[in-house]
């Protein structure tokens, strides 16, 4: 017998490991799929990923179910369980997929060690990114920081085709009676967000509803939070629901589909998945990254200590309402529109001035897609401190991204429902009105907490002296 160790990748399609382990029932035996719930792990968790990883562990057992097999499920630490689990199904390997953080590499250096002692093999398999960290380096041999060139050699390196799903005969026919805990039972209170649908099938069809539509039109209309121009596949793909290359082969017949304006905005929407694998590797090389700035300044960065606005930003009542309605979309949805993300992440580091990490801390707790890569690597950018970061002097003004993005006023008043009979014009000049006259039109929803035009100069000046240059 072998054993498959899930992780991050909850499905049985696509799945590296879980193909090679299977490719090689004949000689080492069929193959028991595990999944642990790690406590150490746990602590790291926030109820939104709990709720999404429970229902996706619940379709992936149907599935093995449906195969004749199941999924074996136990809570504790790895390194002790998978050792008697080899031991009770008398298994002579254990195969999973490589995971890039800090915290996920500790973890199998000590279930490494344990194996190693109790003489059971074990194989890792590169599958959560097409290009393993550190396969795509600059021509001095360096890890990439920037991305474009990162980008560059990505994009025009193949690509593994998608990973046959085992056959029924190399699964282990094992029934097993352990029910998968609750929520409650796992220590979290059910999610305030309604978490979209979790699991392969879901995913799937996301992937496809995208890709006969909406891929076309993505470069033009990805940045407007109301035209529905993105895949919605984040949370599946940070829990490997669906795998990366079955995500890539549809945008590829996609893009053979494509006239050449189209296929442009495919391959825009292929960068974007090489942005998660950026980020991937900025990590894996970087692991200081989840706590420290990757870009040095000279001085340090004298953040501003300021509870209440920082409370104002967390519940969506800053009174700069494109600000106030992502963030509510936060809360009620564990998921933010891209342009959203930027938005706020810019308002709280350059408007309110507050460190960053506050921001991704609370992102860390509401969102159903929190990567610790690509959500470090939107802050760090946000916060002009990252690999490729947004410059210091350049402050998004959020009634310009307001009016921009959502000329109508569509989405913030989607989300913020004082707003909801107030006219779009005014909305976007919400901080120009007198307090009569928001008193007069929205007598529910706050003035703004800052002056965005003071806030920009001071962000400046903050960063000055960071560097040295005030
Ligand atoms: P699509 O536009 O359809 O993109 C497809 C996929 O590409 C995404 O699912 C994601 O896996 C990847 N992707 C897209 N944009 C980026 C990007 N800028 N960086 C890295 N990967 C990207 N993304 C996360 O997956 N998890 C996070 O925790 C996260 N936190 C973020 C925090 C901030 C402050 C910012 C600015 C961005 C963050 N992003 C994060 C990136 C991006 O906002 C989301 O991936 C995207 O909004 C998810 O929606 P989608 O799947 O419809 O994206």
């Amino acid at each position: 017998m072998q054993l498959h160790w899930h992780r991050r990748d909850l499905r049985v399609s696509d799945n590296r490991a879980l193909a090679a382990a299977a490719d090689d029932a004949d000689s080492r035996g069929e193959v028991v799929p595990v999944f642990v719930f790690d406590e150490l792990i746990l602590e790291h968790g926030a109820a939104p990923r709990v709720r999404y990883m429970l229902d996706a562990l619940a379709e992936l057992r149907e599935r093995y179910r449906d195969r004749g097999s199941d999924l074996v499920v136990v809570r504790g630490d790895p390194s002790t369980l998978l050792v008697d689990l080899a031991e009770e199904f008398d298994a002579e390997r254990v195969v999973w997929n490589d995971d890039y953080s800090g915290l996920a590499e500790e973890r199998d250096e000590a279930v490494r060690a344990a194996l190693s002692d109790a003489e059971v093999e074990y194989d890792s398999f590169c599958d959560q990114v097409h290009h393993e960290p550190g396969e795509i380096r600059t021509n001095a041999g360096d890890p990439y920081s920037v991305f474009t060139y990162f980008w560059k050699k990505w994009r025009d390196r193949d690509k593994a085709d998608p990973y046959p799903e085992p056959e029924e005969s190399e699964l282990a026919s094992i029934d097993e009676d352990d029910e998968i805990p609750t929520i409650d039972e796992l220590g979290f209170e059910e999610p305030e967000a309604d978490v979209q649908t979790a699991g392969t099938e879901a995913a799937r069809e996301r992937l496809a509803t995208f890709c006969d539509d909406a891929i076309f039109r993505y470069e033009e209309d990805r940045d407007y939070p109301t035209r529905d121009a993105t895949s919605k596949l984040s949370a599946d793909l940070k829990w490997g629901t669906i795998g990366i290359r079955e995500v890539y082969d549809a945008t590829e017949e996609a893009k053979n589909d494509a006239g050449s304006d189209e296929a442009e905005s495919v391959e825009e929407f292929q960068s974007q998945l090489a942005w998660r694998e950026f980020y991937t590797q900025v990590l894996y090389f970087n692991q200081s990254v989840v706590s420290e700035n990757y870009k040095e300044y000279q001085n340090g960065i004298e953040w501003n200590d300021d509870e209440e606005g920082l409370q104002a930003w967390k519940e969506g009542k800053t009174g700069y309402p494109i600000v106030d309605a992502g963030m509510r979309q936060l809360r009620e949805e564990a998921y933010m529109h891209n342009r959203l993300r930027m938005i706020v992440a810019s308002f709280l580091t350059k408007d309110l001035l507050v460190d960053w990490r506050e921001g991704y801390d609370h992102f860390r707790a509401l969102l159903a897609d929190h990567d610790t890569g690509n959500d470090n690597g939107g802050w760090q950018w946000a916060a002009s401190t990252g690999t490729d970061a947004q410059p210091y002097f350049r402050v998004f003004n959020p009634m310009t991204q307001g009016e921009r993005y959502d000329p109508d006023a569509e989405y913030i008043k989607s989300y913020v429902p004082e707003l909801a009979g107030v006219d779009a014009d005014t909305i976007h000049s919400w901080h120009e009105l007198s307090d009569a006259d928001r008193e007069d039109a929205a007598p529910d929803y706050p003035a703004p907490v800052v002056d965005h035009s003071e806030r920009r100069e001071e962000a400046i000046a903050m960063f000055e002296r960071a560097r040295g240059e005030a």
